[in-house]
């Protein structure tokens, strides 16, 4: 099969022809219709010293159609169509027995997404609910992103949100956050491109970055935002967080920044703001996830920018590394 290799060293990924996966007996193998480019897979393929495996096929947020079906696997038929959690999970860890598979350091992930076909370890699969398409299914792990860091920060209802960003993860938030019964969802973002899709999915107001930024936001919060999400992943953020967050507020880091971000304890501290580092989720999040899109509460894929084949995938990397105008790029190896 075709996949796509990350070679290490921050090297652009390359088209290789490798071997097709040999399921175990409890594995479910799916052709890959689609998979998203992830703010992680720019992260991780970046050269920094927390990089993906050299020689992995990188991709975590794929949706498929079962091809073949591990002999001990019940349940599932081929046709399917179907996502997974992107780690398989130790079964005996703390992370395991929190759900968070994702957290368990002692079993590989299930990454694979940029490639024809991959296998997959039934334990951690999903079929996708009646209504959804791979589309759908491929966006379920951001909107489960989301999910998870609303339900870490314990969001109250009537809460005031502010979310730093307008990328996927940010959108994904934001919807969450006022499904959850936030009073009022803020957006902050650098330019004003994505106001329709970030109104769209939920936010009630996006305010563009500005010399007024913060009198502009003093005055929709009347005051400072309860819980502050930093959906950006890049360094000086937190701190920027806490500023925008009230005495005795929360600040949630989303962006999964991989660069040192310097803190000032003591002014933390004398704000009384308590800080939250979600990463992952669980199957459960995912499943709410998808019901949430299968009943309509949501459609994530208004912020499908543009799908492109297998084949493009170095160069939609790199077009995502410059200035641009994409919030979610579909890789479809079906193109
Ligand atoms: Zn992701
Ligand atoms: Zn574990």
């Amino acid at each position: 099969m075709k996949a796509a290799i990350y070679p290490g060293h921050g090297q652009a990924l390359e088209i290789h022809d490798v071997e097709d996966p040999s399921p175990s007996s409890t594995d479910i193998v799916i052709k890959v219709h689609r998979c998203g480019i992830c703010g992680t897979d720019l992260h991780m393929t970046e050269g920094h010293t927390w990089q993906f495996p050299t020689n992995c096929i990188p991709g975590h947020e794929f949706a498929g159609e079962i091809v073949d079906i591990g002999a001990e696997v019940k349940g599932y038929k081929k046709g399917d169509l179907i996502t997974a959690l992107p780690s398989t999970g130790c079964g005996q860890c703390v992370a395991c027995h929190a759900g968070n598979y994702v957290l368990c350091h002692h079993s590989p992930g299930v990454l694979g997404g940029f490639a024809e076909y991959m296998s997959i370890p039934s334990k951690v699969a999903l079929k996708l609910p009646t209504h959804l398409n791979a589309a759908d299914g491929a966006l379920i792990e951001p909107l489960a992103v989301g999910l998870y860091g609303v339900r870490i920060a314990q969001l109250q209802k009537n809460d005031t949100v502010l979310i730093m960003g307008a990328g996927s993860v940010a959108l994904c938030t934001a919807f969450w956050a006022k499904h959850m019964g936030a009073k009022k969802v803020v957006i902050l973002s650098r330019s004003a491109w994505r106001q329709t899709m970030a109104l769209n999915i939920g936010a009630d107001a996006v305010v563009v970055q500005s010399d007024t930024t913060e009198a502009e936001l003093n005055e929709l919060f009347a005051g400072k935002a309860d819980v502050v999400f930093e959906c950006i992943g890049q360094p000086n953020q937190l701190m920027q967080a806490v500023n925008y967050a009230r005495v005795l507020g929360k600040v949630v880091s989303l962006g999964f920044c991989t660069q040192a971000d310097p803190i000032i304890p003591a002014i933390i501290g004398y704000k009384g703001v308590s800080l939250f580092f979600p990463v992952g989720y669980t199957l459960q999040d995912f499943k709410y996830a998808a019901d949430t899109m299968d009943k309509g509460h949501v459609d994530p894929k208004i912020m499908i920018t543009s799908t492109r084949p297998l084949d493009d995938i170095a160069l939609a990397f790199s077009s995502l590394r410059q200035a641009n105008q994409e919030t979610k790029i579909h890789i479809s190896p079906l193109l």
